[in-house]
């Protein structure tokens, strides 16, 4: 069997772009129907040395799906649905297949697969193991990895290999980060190995739950507020979502209802589920008062609401995307942060973070995200190709702020292209020497997703 390349310039520049607004033309693209197409492509490329990148839907914000040169490889025709067992709370899906239409199948029979992306309806579940990816409910359910129990993965020298995980309770047989190879691929950016399948772990669907979003008059007040509700033992929380002034003022925009809570410079959204306790508003509201939070108060009940909310959420992000996009041909383009600190110590982050830009002259970031994990995300947005550098100057320092806080530099999109230049500052010599040991070990010839990562 040989599967075909394809070489046309306007195939290739479909595949050279993606979130991160970067752009890198293929030298041929593969979209392979089969898993056996894709080994034959591997073992083709490990022979010749050629370079190739696994990609999903390609909505990585880091360059991780696309390469200057090489072989892209899209997944995307590997979207079947291979097993559905309901009583083992269990789906096998190939890789390709999209996230949002693999949550709204298993939700038609009452399960959740719980990791939740705001990019989860555009991005495939591939992509989503391959960078480990979190949501806003990650809160209660944490990222993709729990919920991976087996994958099957062909290895850049073709072999295919079937990993599970194993469920000892009790262990001592060599070393620690051996013990399950499912956790080496999962966020291994198309690293070591192209997905194929994936079965996924499903929880019973929590049932309803409830949404609200709480306008306050400054940061303080409103990171406050999270603090206290993550540690709160009357409300539960499973997602502490945080928007600053100028993230409020994008989800205000397209909010159908305006003029919303026009004075306030920050806004927190929560969600609480499993409605059994009919004082969870009150509870919310109680709490919110003790911070002066705003009367206009936003409630999203039913899940036509609660998508709704997530519009509002995703609207940031979004507009953010468009905005960079437009500075593309002078070199510019939206930079995003996904750092993370201990969540006490997100408000002085966020301070330290603040003074740093204001040093260097180039405007704020609108500031969003996962305040509940201490995560936030800073999205600039770089006009030219000299403020683009001066503001990874700015993230650099920022970075350098948050390891000495406790802090990671990435706590969600992983490091593809753009961030490889900073897990030096956060992992020793020992630390990125054992994952190149590891990447050696299953890709001696380093043909797949070169630059990402190592
Ligand atoms: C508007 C917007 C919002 C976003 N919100 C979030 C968010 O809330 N949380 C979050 O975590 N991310 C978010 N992202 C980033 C991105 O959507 C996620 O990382 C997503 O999981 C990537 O999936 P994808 O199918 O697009 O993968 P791609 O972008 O195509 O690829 C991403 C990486 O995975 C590798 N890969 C893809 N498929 C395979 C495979 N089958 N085998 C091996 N490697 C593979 C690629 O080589 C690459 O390294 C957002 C992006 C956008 C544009």
């Amino acid at each position: 069997m040989s599967i075909e390349l394809n070489i046309d310039r306007e195939i290739r520049e479909a595949y050279s772009s993606d979130a991160s607004g970067v752009i890198m033309l293929p030298d041929a693209v593969a979209r392979p129907d089969s898993p056996e197409e894709v080994v034959e492509l591997l073992k083709q490329a490990t022979l010749e040395q050629t370079g190739i990148t696994p990609a999903g839907a390609q909505t990585s914000t880091t360059a991780s799906s696309i390469t200057d040169g090489g072989i892209l490889l899209s997944l995307r025709r590997l979207a079947r649905i291979v097993d559905f067992d309901k009583a083992q709370m269990m789906m096998r899906v190939e890789a390709g297949a999209l996230l949002g239409d693999v949550k709204r199948l298993v939700a038609a029979e009452g399960m959740l697969f719980p990791p939740d992306p705001t990019s989860e309806n555009e991005s495939t579940v591939g992509g989503a193991i391959a960078c480990n990816a979190s949501g806003a409910r990650s809160l209660r359910y944490g990222a993709t990895r729990p919920h991976i129990r087996a994958l099957k993965v062909a290895l850049a020298s073709g072999e295919i290999i079937e990993l599970r995980r194993s469920n000892l309770e009790k262990n001592t047989v060599g070393y620690a980060f051996a013990h399950d190879p499912v956790d080496w691929f999962i966020g291994s950016e198309g690293t070591l190995g192209v997905i194929l399948e994936a079965e996924l772990g499903l929880i019973p669907d929590p049932g309803q739950a409830l949404g609200i979003a709480f306008p306050f008059a400054s940061e303080e007040m409103a990171l406050g507020f999270v603090v206290e509700a993550r540690e709160s033992q009357s409300v539960s929380a499973r997602c502490l979502e945080y928007f600053d002034g100028l993230a409020f003022e994008i989800a205000r925009s397209a909010d159908e209802r305006p003029g919303w809570a026009p004075d306030a410079q920050a806004m927190v959204y929560v969600e609480e589920e499993g409605l059994e306790d009919a004082d969870t508003f009150e509870k919310w509201m109680e709490l919110a008062e003790r911070f002066k939070a705003d009367s206009d108060v936003r409630v999203f009940e039913g899940d036509s609401q609660l998508r709704q909310a997530r519009r509002l959420r995703h609207a940031v992000p979004a507009t953010m995307n468009e905005r960079g996009a437009m500075y593309r041909r002078t070199g510019g383009r939206k930079v995003s942060t996904d750092w993370a600190v201990p969540y006490r110590r997100l408000g002085e982050a966020l301070t330290v973070a603040r003074q740093i830009a204001a040093g260097s002259g180039v405007g704020q970031a609108v500031i969003y995200g996962h305040a509940g994990n201490g995560h936030p995300h800073q999205n600039y947005v770089a006009r030219d190709a000299s403020e683009l550098a001066v503001i990874e100057r700015v993230i650099e320092k920022t970075l350098k702020a948050i390891l000495a806080m406790g802090g990671t530099v990435a706590a969600e999109h992983g490091i593809g292209k753009l961030k490889r230049k900073w897990v030096g500052l956060q992992m020793s010599a020992i630390q990125i020497g054992a994952m190149r040991a590891i990447k050696h070990e299953l890709d001696p010839y380093n043909v797949l997703a070169r630059g990402n990562m190592l």
